[in-house]
């Protein structure tokens, strides 16, 4: 057990793995492999977990991997990574999720886009309500939605003066983006846990930008 340990908290083998291979997507393999070395997660390099539904992979270990991203490009280029590292992972999960919660089929295609924003984002939250001790709660208003986030994975134990969940944002984005057909939304975390917030918490406009 290391000072980092998430004790209970731990995400499906899987969706350590979906994180992984996104970074990998848009850092390289260089530039994982520097993450991994960085958050000292070295064993971790070409050892990504296997592709089960074990509660093995530590909430800690990924935001380690964000903090570690940061400290190696910066905080605005770390940012940048992030928000495509989430767009990479919602690609990923689509793969591994969207099968079996229906969203893939051409009957949830077809509905129309407010109520595919709406079940989606039902969906989203119980997949991540049922995979982890993670726990998101979806606000609906008529003009947007919030994401409130308890226990984080993203900025576990992490402090910082700022918004650090650049990896929900990107995945949320590419989520609306993909739902839409092709259109951009404004997504924004308005409350980080990782600055002292109860709550991390992502905006997300019901309508996109013209
Ligand atoms: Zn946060």
């Amino acid at each position: 057990m290391t000072e980092m340990s998430s004790g209970e908290y731990f995400y499906p083998n899987k969706m350590g793995r979906i994180v992984l291979l996104a970074m990998e997507e848009i850092l390289g393999h260089n530039g994982i492999n520097a993450v991994l070395n960085l958050s000292k997660q070295s064993h971790l390099i070409n050892h990504y977990p296997p592709n089960t539904l074990d509660r093995e992979f530590e909430f800690g270990s990924v935001s380690k991997m964000m903090g570690a991203m940061e400290d190696i490009y910066g905080p605005l280029g770390g940012r940048g990574l992030a928000l495509r590292s989430g767009r990479a992972c919602f690609k990923y999960g689509l793969r591994e999720f969207g099968p079996s919660l229906g969203i893939t089929d051409l009957a949830f295609r077809l509905l129309p886009l407010q109520t595919k924003i709406r079940d989606g984002s039902d969906l989203f939250a119980k997949t991540i309500n049922q995979a982890s001790a993670q726990r998101v709660r979806v606000e609906e208003a008529e003009d947007h939605l919030f994401f409130h986030i308890e226990h984080c994975p993203v900025c576990w134990q992490r402090s910082a003066d700022a918004s650090v969940c650049h990896l929900i944002v990107g995945i949320l984005q590419d989520a609306l983006y993909w739902v839409s057909g092709g259109k951009f939304f404004h997504v924004e975390e308005t409350l980080c846990i990782a600055r002292g917030d109860p709550t991390c918490s992502i905006y997300i406009d019901r309508n996109p930008f013209e």
